[in-house]
């Protein structure tokens, strides 16, 4: 089972390719650089100067390779999404598409500091959480969970990128499933 891995617009290779490694060892499934797409100016919202994050996951579908069944977007464009003015992530549950913007995670975002390494430690948590959504976990009340609902960039801070002790038991059952159900494997 593969989780095909697509980005949109400029990112960078060296975040992009760690993050890959890290999300091999969190979910045991294979990922695949698929494709790169160019930011489309129907997703583009010239008032907000952000994207609309859904669309640009409807755009990504059209071209999807039929035996990958999870797909995750890494972007560096800004994004927002229906009742929210910016979102740092967003997924499609019915199509398995997830899609993490680090765009607003960067440092230069905020005026105080955390960690070492805070856009990669925010990244590696936001796309772990995304893509747990589109394998059916749902958010977890454990602020300490990388499935706790973050809204701002401190919640992401306050939280760890590994899953609490049920929500880590329900991601194993979801990739049993998937593995059993799998016949392209
Ligand atoms: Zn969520
Ligand atoms: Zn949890």
């Amino acid at each position: 089972m593969k989780i095909g891995v697509f980005t949109i617009g400029e990112v960078d290779l060296r975040l992009l390719y760690r993050l890959i490694c890290c999300l091999e060892e969190r979910f045991l499934y294979k990922f695949l650089v698929s494709s790169n797409y160019p930011p489309p100016s129907s997703a583009f919202n010239a008032v907000k100067k952000q994207y609309f994050a859904p669309a640009l996951m409807n755009k990504a579908k059209l071209s999807f390779h039929e035996d990958v069944k999870y797909s995750l977007g890494i972007t560096r464009l800004d994004l927002y999404s229906s009742s929210l003015n910016t979102v740092f992530g967003d997924a499609n549950l019915n199509e398995k598409i997830a899609l993490t913007s680090y765009y607003r995670l960067s440092p230069e975002f905020y005026a105080y500091q955390n960690g070492e390494n805070p856009l990669f430690d925010r990244l590696l948590k936001e796309a772990v959480h995304q893509l747990s959504h589109i394998l059916g976990l749902k958010h977890c009340y454990n602020r300490h969970c990388v499935l706790y609902y973050s809204s701002t960039i401190y919640d992401i801070d306050q939280k760890s990128s590994l899953f609490c002790a049920d929500c880590e038991k329900k991601l194993k059952k979801a990739a049993a499933y998937d593995r059993t159900n799998d016949f392209h494997a």
